[in-house]
C-alpha cells in the first residue's frame, strides 16, 4: 500500500494516463523521404524536426521572443501557435498555454526513461517539443514546449 501512494509512483500514473488520452494515430498529410527533408530543412531543423533532438536551452530565436502573428510549422508551414498563446515560461525554449486547433499531435516518448507527452505537427508529423502540466493555471494550464527551430514566425499584418 505504502508503494502505490509514493508521489512519483503517483506522478507516474497521472502522466501516463494523460499520455494515453491524448495519443492520436491519425496519419500525417504530408510524407516525404528522409532525403527530401534533409535538403528542405536547415541542418538544426533537420535535427529536431525529423530526429526528435532538442535545441539547446535558452539559444533558439523564438525563446524571447514577443511580437503579435502566428507560429508556423518549419517543415510543412501549417498554423501551430499564436502568440497571445504564447508566454515567457523561463524555462529556455518558447511556451505556449494552446495550439491551434487541430494543429497537433501527441505521442509518448520515454528518451529521459519516466514518460512525456511528445509534440507533433499534425500536418507533417515533425516533432515539436513536449507538453507539460505546469502552464498557467488561469488558462489551460499546459505549457507546450517548443523548439525555435520547428518554428517560422509570420508577424501579423496588423502591425
Ligand atoms: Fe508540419
Amino acid at each position: 500500500m505504502k508503494k502505490i501512494l509514493n508521489p512519483a509512483y503517483l506522478m507516474l500514473l497521472v502522466i501516463s494516463f494523460g499520455c494515453a488520452q491524448k495519443q492520436n494515430n491519425t496519419p500525417v498529410k504530408v510524407v516525404k523521404s528522409e532525403a527530401e527533408w534533409k535538403s528542405e530543412l536547415s541542418e538544426e531543423s533537420y535535427r529536431i524536426l525529423r530526429k526528435a533532438e532538442t535545441e539547446r536551452a535558452f539559444t533558439g530565436k523564438y525563446d524571447k521572443h514577443f511580437e503579435e502573428g502566428v507560429y508556423r510549422c518549419a517543415g510543412c508551414n501549417q498554423e501551430l501557435f499564436m502568440s497571445e498563446n504564447k508566454y515567457d515560461s523561463k524555462c529556455g525554449w518558447p511556451a505556449f498555454d494552446n495550439a491551434v486547433k487541430g494543429s497537433l499531435k501527441f505521442d509518448v516518448d520515454y528518451k529521459i526513461g519516466i514518460p512525456r507527452t511528445e509534440v507533433l505537427c499534425s500536418n507533417c508529423g515533425g516533432h515539436l517539443g513536449h507538453v507539460f502540466n505546469d502552464g498557467p493555471k488561469e488558462t489551460t494550464g499546459l505549457r507546450h514546449c517548443i523548439n525555435s527551430a520547428a518554428l517560422e514566425f509570420e508577424p501579423s499584418k496588423n502591425e
